[in-house]
Formats: structure tokens, C-alpha cells, sequence
């Protein structure tokens, strides 16, 4: 009973952050996830809202994701 390999060197791959969220391939994707950005950024009051939202048109699953208000007053004066 020798011989066993050791099932090693399948280390998870660490997720690299990406600078970006991944590009949608679909302009229905695009277009749905940018009117829920609108809209979580028009009613949501704590931020980070994470959601999973399918898409209007292939109704493929999309995350959503919107860290804050986006800078729109210059902060001082
Ligand atoms: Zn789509």
C-alpha cells in the first residue's frame, strides 16, 4: 500500500481584485446594471450595497455593486 499520491499543489488561486468590474458583454447586461446603479444610489442611504439582480433582457444573474455616492459636491468651499 505504497504508492499513495498526496493530492498537492491545488492551492486555491487567490481572486485578484480586479481595477475593474468585468466588462458585460451584452448591452442588455450593461444597461440593466447601470439602471440598478442609478437606482441604489437614488434610495440606498448605507453603502456597500451588494445584490444579485438578473439582467432584464438574458436574465443572467448580475452583481451589483455600489460602494458609495459617487463625489458630486466639492467637499470645502
Ligand atoms: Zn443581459
Amino acid at each position: 500500500m505504497v504508492g499513495n499520491r498526496a493530492a498537492v499543489g491545488y492551492e486555491p488561486v487567490a481572486m485578484a481584485e480586479p481595477t475593474q468590474a468585468p466588462a458585460d458583454t451584452k448591452e442588455c447586461c450593461r444597461r440593466t446594471r447601470e439602471r440598478w446603479e442609478r437606482q441604489i444610489r437614488a434610495y440606498y442611504v448605507s453603502f456597500p450595497v451588494i445584490k444579485d439582480v438578473p439582467c432584464d433582457g438574458c436574465r443572467q444573474i448580475l452583481e451589483i455593486r455600489v460602494f458609495g455616492l459617487p463625489p458630486r459636491e466639492p467637499s470645502g468651499t
